[in-house]
C-alpha cells in the first residue's frame, strides 16, 4: 500500500462506494487520467458496474467484500450518501485512504445532526438553517412552535430527491403525517418563503487547500432538480462571496477531503439559509463537466488520490436541464425514444446519458449542458432543448 502521504498515481485503482450515476461519471473521470476503478453496489444493474475494471456486487457492509476492497484499492470514496458509516470505518480500518471519512458523511445523512450542525456553523458564518423543531416521540408534537406552521415535515434519513417529505398546516396534520413516516424521528421546517435556491460546490485537498466552483442556481420540480444555471442569474456578487466564504470554512471545519455540495435557499428577504449537505459530487455541479477547467468527478479522483486539485474557472455560462424517464414516455403507456438528433442539432448542448437500462418516471436517465456565450443565449438553447424533448416550460 502507498505511504499515506504518498499520492495514489494512476495504474492503481480507486473504489467507489456505490454504482449510480455518479459513481459512473467519477469513474469515466478516472479512467481517462489512468486509473482503474473498483465499484462495490447492491445492484447487479450498476450504471458504474457496468464500466468499472472491477466490480463487486455485494452489500455495503459484507466483510469480504470490504476486504476485497481493500485488497485492491489505496483510496475509497462513496457516491452514495446514505452508505453505511460502519463500511467505510471498515475500510479505513484495513489501511484504505478513506475520502470524505465517515464522520462526515454521516452528518449528512442525518437531518437531525446536519441541522445541528449548521446551527453551531452560524456564529461562524451568519447563515443558518431554517427555523425547525426535532421529533422524535409522540409528546414532542405538543412542544412544537406554532410559528413552524406551515412547515416541512421531513424523515431525518433517507430523504433524498423531496422523498421523505410532507407540508404540514397545523398539529392535527402533524400527527398524521408523523404517523405515516411510521413514528421515526423527523424534522418539521418551518417553509421558509423562497426567492430562489443555490447550491456552493466546494472541494478540498489532502494537503488542506480548498477550492470553490461558482455558485449555481437551481430550480426543482417535484422534489427532483431540473435545471442549473451558472452564473447563478438572481444572485448578487455579495451573496455569491457570502455564499462560497461559509462554505469554504464549513469544509474545513470538518476535516473533509473531497468534494461537497451546499445547498441554500436565497429567501425574498433577501437572507440566505443553508439547507443540507451532500458529502459528494452532486447532481447541480453536472454543469462542470463541460463548462469549467475541472470537472467535479475529477476533482473527485484528484483529492482522493492525494494530487493537486484543478482550476474550478468557468469556461463559458452554462444550463444543465435534468433528463427523467418520463421523457421515454410519450403517455404513462406509451414508450418513445426522446428526439436525440434535434436535441443535438444545437452545437453548443453536450449529451450525458447513464447507461440505465430501464427508463422509469421520475428516474434520472441523463442530463445535458447546454453552453453559450451569455446566459441570455444558454437559456435560449436550453429552452428550445426543453421544449424538442417534450418538457413543460
Ligand atoms: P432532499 O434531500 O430531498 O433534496 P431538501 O431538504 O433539499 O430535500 O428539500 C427538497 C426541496 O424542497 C428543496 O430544494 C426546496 O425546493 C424545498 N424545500 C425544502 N425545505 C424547504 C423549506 N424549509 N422551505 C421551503 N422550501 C423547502
Ligand atoms: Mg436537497
Amino acid at each position: 500500500m502507498a505511504d499515506r502521504m504518498e499520492p495514489v498515481l494512476p495504474g492503481s485503482f480507486l473504489g467507489i462506494l456505490g454504482g449510480g450515476q455518479l459513481g459512473r461519471m467519477f469513474t469515466q473521470a478516472a479512467q481517462a487520467m489512468g486509473y482503474k476503478v473498483c465499484v462495490l453496489d447492491p445492484g447487479s444493474d450498476s450504471p458504474a458496474g457496468a464500466i468499472a475494471e472491477k466490480f463487486i456486487q455485494a452489500d455495503y457492509t459484507d466483510p469480504a467484500a470490504l476486504k476485497e476492497m481493500a485488497t485492491v484499492c489505496a483510496s475509497v470514496s462513496t457516491e452514495f450518501e446514505n452508505v453505511p458509516a460502519q463500511a467505510l470505518d471498515a475500510l479505513e480500518a484495513l489501511g484504505v485512504f478513506v475520502a470524505p471519512r465517515s464522520s462526515c458523511v454521516s452528518l449528512a445523512q442525518n437531518r437531525i445532526a446536519e441541522k445541528k450542525f449548521l446551527a453551531t456553523w452560524k456564529a461562524e458564518t451568519n447563515i443558518g438553517p431554517a427555523p425547525h423543531f426535532v421529533i422524535e416521540h409522540d409528546a414532542d408534537i405538543r412542544h412544537v412552535p406554532a410559528e413552524l406552521f406551515p412547515g416541512i415535515l421531513k424523515t431525518a434519513r433517507m430523504g433524498y430527491d423531496g422523498k421523505g417529505q410532507a407540508t404540514i398546516y397545523d398539529v392535527d396534520a402533524l400527527t398524521t403525517a408523523w404517523n405515516e413516516f411510521g413514528s421515526v424521528p423527523c424534522v418539521l421546517e418551518k417553509r421558509m418563503d423562497l426567492d430562489f435556491e443555490v447550491s456552493a460546490l466546494v472541494v478540498r485537498g489532502y494537503d488542506d487547500a480548498v477550492m470553490a466552483y461558482p455558485v449555481s442556481q437551481n430550480i426543482h420540480r417535484n422534489g427532483i432538480l431540473h435545471t442549473s444555471t451558472v452564473p447563478a442569474p438572481s444572485l448578487k456578487p455579495e451573496q455569491e462571496k457570502k455564499i462560497i466564504a461559509a462554505a469554504k470554512s464549513l469544509i474545513r471545519k470538518i476535516d473533509y477531503v473531497g468534494v461537497l455540495c451546499v445547498e441554500f435557499f436565497v429567501l425574498k428577504s433577501g437572507d440566505i439559509v443553508a439547507n443540507e449537505i451532500a458529502p459528494r459530487p452532486h447532481n447541480s455541479g453536472h454543469y462542470t463537466m463541460n463548462a469549467c477547467v475541472t470537472s467535479q468527478f475529477e476533482q473527485q479522483v484528484r483529492a482522493m488520490a492525494r494530487l493537486p486539485l484543478g482550476d474550478t474557472r468557468l469556461l463559458a455560462p452554462v444550463a444543465m436541464l435534468n433528463l427523467l424517464g418520463d421523457l421515454w414516455f410519450e403517455e404513462a403507456d406509451a414508450p418513445k425514444e426522446p428526439a436525440w438528433d434535434q436535441v443535438l442539432a444545437h452545437p453548443d448542448v453536450k449529451l450525458h446519458l447513464y447507461g440505465k437500462s430501464e427508463p422509469r418516471m421520475g428516474r434520472k436517465m441523463g442530463h445535458v449542458n447546454c453552453l453559450g456565450e451569455s446566459l441570455g443565449a444558454v437559456r435560449q438553447v436550453c429552452s428550445a432543448v426543453a421544449l424538442e424533448l417534450g418538457l413543460e416550460p
